[in-house]
């Protein structure tokens, strides 16, 4: 689903990320670890067309990210198609970003109306169903300043999956909330990798990572300093940097 070969980012002389190499595949789950400022965001936000990668090939289910190819050649992707490619990709931030003045509901069916075209009965009947999965059936009709900081996690994954993507990125996603709150939204994010969706997920809850994760990568300073099996990297790592950096998360 998503293939990164010598991916490489800048900013001004600052580089990012420094060749990345990584395969996600349809139906797994990738955790990502590392210090601040190792590039992960900025690797996640390439995935989602928020950065322009500078070097190195970056594809998702396929399609080369920020190019199409035409008649045999790459052209850049203009806004619109930008737009259409980031539809399949559903991306959770540290922060909730729900909008502050609609309900969870409303929250949950403003894309499939106003992107996707979809029928408001339609897409109320589906955010029902959405909010239900992530255990918010009776919040539906609060506004996000009535929920807890896990409540409005949970609404803003039921609002991404609502544009029923083919991927799903989660940036530190509990790493802001109440140490009480975080476990409703793992157990979430838990059944959804049940269910079978392929997630990039930057974290540093080792046990999520260990017992949901089909591979965890270990990144410092843009590059991977180790990947594999998260039950052998999170527990028995052969790098030193790894071993390093786990002995101040645990
Ligand atoms: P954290 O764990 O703190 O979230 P991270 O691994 O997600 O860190 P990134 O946010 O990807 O790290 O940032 C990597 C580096 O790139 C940092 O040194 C950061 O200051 C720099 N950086 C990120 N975004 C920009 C930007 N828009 N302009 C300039 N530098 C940036
Ligand atoms: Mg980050």
């Amino acid at each position: 689903m998503v293939h990164a070969k010598g991916v490489r980012k800048h900013y001004g002389r600052l580089e990012v990320l420094r060749g990345i190499d990584l395969t996600v595949r349809r139906g797994s789950v990738c955790c990502l670890l590392g210090p601040s400022g190792s590039g992960k965001s900025t690797f996640l936000r390439c995935i989602n067309h928020l950065e322009r990668v500078d070097g190195g090939r970056l594809t998702v289910d396929g399609e080369l990210v920020g190019y199409r190819r035409h008649g045999g050649k790459l052209h850049e992707l203009r806004e619109r198609e930008v737009a259409e490619r980031r539809r399949d990709i559903g991306m959770v931030f540290q922060r909730f970003n729900l909008f502050p003045h609609m309900t969870a509901l409303e929250n949950v069916i403003e894309a499939p109306v106003r992107v996707a075209g979809v029928a408001r009965a339609h897409a109320r009947e589906e955010a029902r169903q959405l909010l239900e999965r992530v255990g918010l059936a009776d919040r539906a009709g609060h506004y996000p300043s009535q929920l807890s900081g896990g409540q409005q996690q949970r609404v803003a994954i039921a609002r991404a999956l609502a544009m029923k993507p083919k991927l799903m990125l989660f940036d530190e996603p509990t790493s802001a909330l109440d140490p009480e709150l975080v476990g409703d939204v793992l157990d979430v994010m838990r059944q959804l990798a049940d269910d079978g969706m392929t997630m990039v997920v930057v974290t540093h809850e080792i046990g999520f990572a260990r017992e949901v994760g089909d591979t965890a990568v270990f990144m410092d300073e843009g590059v991977i300093v180790e990947a594999g099996d998260p039950r052998q990297v999170l527990v028995d790592p052969e790098q030193e940097r790894t071993r390093a950096f786990l002995s101040k998360v645990l």
